[in-house]
């Protein structure tokens, strides 16, 4: 059950659908994650949260959101991912916005692929320590570190931005600009960042881009990352309309306080908040 103070509804129509994918099987160092839209879920019932962003929208009353529930993942890996592909264009043919909750990062080269049906010039924002840009790891070319070479190879974005790295490796640098990707290294990150897109713009967010004291739940800790202040500093600058999120990575056994799980929760009220401001400031 999830709730965002009240903001979740049951409804034919909707502006917003929570999508869970309980999958890590590509996972290369420790599973968990399949645990993940659970605990985002969990994270975001009770009474200690409200349905309002910190820009003033009322996630209950400005919008619709729906729980569609969770992909099935059981069966092969192909199975999983034709599914979560089909389940995420049931959404976009509604006209509403996928906020998918998973889950390994690999799941989101299934989602892009479901993206890039309707919008066939899809700017990508990638936030993560790590790039994901690995042509392969340990044989496997569907490994979450791999999702965005599989992206860009298959053509499916016009542009893939990416912020919050801080682990880089020469071959995954090689990647990066072979395709043109804009990475946005910690080590030279100066906040607030200005990101403007004037094509549909698709958020895919690694909870390790945050810094482990501020996010422990992932299964890789790479200290020197953003703040949960920072990031929501950059998606209230972003001017662009935003049409789809997935929140990766969250290890729920990693985060025996469920700080992550909240951060993750924050930040889909955040995004949520962002989209239904931008498109009431249009209407002004
Ligand atoms: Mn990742
Ligand atoms: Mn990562």
């Amino acid at each position: 059950m999830s709730d965002f103070g009240g903001a979740i509804k049951k409804s034919e129509i909707f502006d917003f659908a929570l999508l869970g994918v309980p999958f890590d099987e590509k996972s290369c160092f420790l599973r968990g994650a399949a645990a993940g839209p659970q605990a985002i879920r969990l994270a975001s019932t009770g009474k200690a949260l409200n349905p309002f962003t910190e820009l003033g929208i009322d996630l209950e009353k400005e919008a619709t959101m729906v729980d569609l529930g969770d992909v099935d993942t059981s069966g092969d890996v192909d199975k999983t991912f034709a599914r979560i592909e089909e389940a995420v264009i049931g959404i976009l043919e509604k006209k509403a916005v996928p906020i998918i909750l998973g889950g390994d990062h690999s799941i989101t080269f299934p989602i892009i692929k479901a993206f890039a049906r309707f919008f066939p010039e899809l700017d990508l924002l990638h936030f993560d320590a790590h790039p994901d840009l690995y042509p392969e790891l340990y044989g496997d070319r569907l490994s979450h570190a791999c999702p965005f070479a599989r992206i860009l190879e298959a053509g499916l974005v016009r542009r893939l931005v990416q912020v919050g790295i801080r682990a880089a490796t020469s071959e995954q640098r090689e990647m990066a600009s072979k395709f043109g990707v804009i990475m946005m290294e910690m080590k030279n990150l100066k906040i607030p960042l200005q990101l403007e897109s004037s094509h549909p713009l698709y958020i895919s967010f690694d909870l390790d881009c945050l810094d482990p004291a501020f996010a422990p739940g992932v299964a890789h800790h790479e200290p020197g990352g953003l703040s949960t202040r920072q990031v929501i500093e950059i998606i209230h600058s972003l001017k662009a309309e935003i049409v789809g999120l997935d929140v990766v990575e969250l290890n729920p056994a990693r985060d025996p306080s469920g700080i992550t799980a909240a951060a993750a929760v924050k930040i889909i009220k955040e995004v949520a908040g962002q989209i239904v401001f931008t498109r009431k400031s249009k209407k002004i």
